[in-house]
């Protein structure tokens, strides 16, 4: 029988309630912490599980030239830092009694630099080995990854050769880092035990998560089973290989009735007389269905965010990794705002907006939030969850707007 609203609020643990002006309550045993961080400079989401395992997701670090600063937002807080070590600091503030023992989990989505970092060869070396501090390796230098996940490991070799600096550069930390203890793996897709809980799984027998899809290979839905929607690179010529966002890796994090779909770039590449097969998005999206919380893949850009990806998933909320003046695109914000491919109401969060999209795109105006660290926290159990905005112009994790409490969806 559904709650009534008052019965509803009154379960919710208080930390739920906090309110615009406080600083973030911690994160609680049973809970689940989604934090989008906000750097200004590529994606990064820390999860914090409900037993007290950690995953992050991306560790983007782009070092834009200036002419690409003209449509980039500032960097946050600022610039005194690179990118990686704010994602350190904003990690061990959060970690707690994890932060000893570093991240559990991380899953690297693709190989661009606002995901793993950008190689430049001023930025300072690593005390371990021939590799410059970007993006996760940054991060890495300080906090330390006990599991790494990527979709190309151990021979990085498809579609093609992955040899550009950033990922050269990337592919040195993993060989070092390797050296010192970390583990890597090779994403499983279907997979529904590759991030498992390290604390305390028995307590929590309702989180799961399920590897959905990587380089073209999709979870049939059933089992672990999964199937390769991309053709054999043997019938193809280089030049019609699926592009890097398309191989992106995808995940479901479900804790009962709530579920959140985040599959960094992932894309659809089909327009422009391009093959159907190269439309992977909207494929995962019929397979994941609808969710609570979806992450707009490639930050809503022109060719991502389709109206059957947004048929097919029905957040009641859009979370968009932002920081250019194209995230999001007028084509994908319209997708996501349409009562047309789903009724009923839905809350748009971006982490950084160019000011200029708001005017620009005139339906900016509708998102609920365009600039901070936007916080899922999901109340133990996974009945429901809340939204906070927080301050990325400093490390206080002020509470700046806050939205909900939202119930869970049963899927
Ligand atoms: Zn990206």
């Amino acid at each position: 029988m559904p709650l009534s609203r008052r019965a509803f609020l009154a379960a919710l643990p208080a930390a739920a309630l906090a309110q615009p002006g406080e600083i973030l309550p911690p994160w609680q045993p049973g809970q689940l912490d989604l934090h989008h961080i906000s750097t200004g400079r590529g994606n990064a989401t820390l999860c914090l599980l409900p037993d007290g395992t950690t995953l992050m997701i991306d560790a983007g670090a782009q070092r834009p030239t200036a002419a690409q600063r003209v449509y980039y937002v500032p960097a946050y807080p600022d610039e005194s830092r690179r990118p990686g070590e704010w994602l350190a600091r904003y990690a061990q503030r959060h970690l707690g009694r994890a932060q000893l023992e570093g991240l559990d989990h991380f899953l690297l989505t693709h190989f661009h630099s606002d995901h793993m970092g950008e190689f430049e060869a001023g930025l300072p070396n690593s005390r371990h080995g021939a590799y410059k501090l970007a993006g996760i390796a940054d991060l890495a230098e300080s906090l330390p990854i006990r599991h790494l996940v990527d979709r190309a490991w151990p021979d990085y070799s498809y579609p093609a050769p992955l040899t550009a600096p950033s990922t050269r550069n990337y592919r040195e930390f993993v060989r070092s880092a390797m050296a010192r203890g970390l583990k890597v793996e090779a994403f499983a897709t279907g997979s529904l035990s590759q991030f498992p809980l390290r604390h305390a799984p028995t307590r929590y027998p309702r989180f799961e998560i399920r590897n959905i899809v990587a380089n073209g290979r999709l979870w049939s839905g059933e089992g672990t089973t999964a199937r390769d929607l991309f053709p054999p690179l043997s019938s193809l010529t280089p030049k019609d290989y699926p592009s890097e966002n398309m191989c992106s890796a995808g995940i479901r994090l479900r804790y009962g009735a709530f579920d959140y779909y985040h599959a960094g770039d992932l894309c659809d590449g089909s327009s422009y007389g391009q093959p159907a097969w190269k439309d992977i998005e909207t494929a995962a999206a019929k397979i994941v269905g609808p969710v609570d919380i979806a992450l707009a893949s490639h930050h809503g850009y022109i060719d991502s965010t389709g109206p059957e990806v947004v048929r097919a998933l029905k957040p009641r909320a859009f979370i968009i990794h932002t920081w250019d003046s194209a995230h999001p695109t007028m084509p994908a914000l319209h997708n996501m705002l349409s009562k047309e491919l789903y009724s009923g109401p839905r809350d748009i969060f971006a982490t950084a907006l160019k000011p200029e999209a708001l005017v620009t795109i005139r339906r900016m105006n509708q998102l609920a939030s365009s600039l901070g660290h936007v916080v899922v926290r999901v109340a133990a159990g996974g009945e429901s969850w809340s939204v906070f905005i927080t301050s990325n112009s400093d490390e206080s994790d002020r509470i700046t707007a806050r939205f909900g409490p939202y119930r869970s969806s049963e899927a």
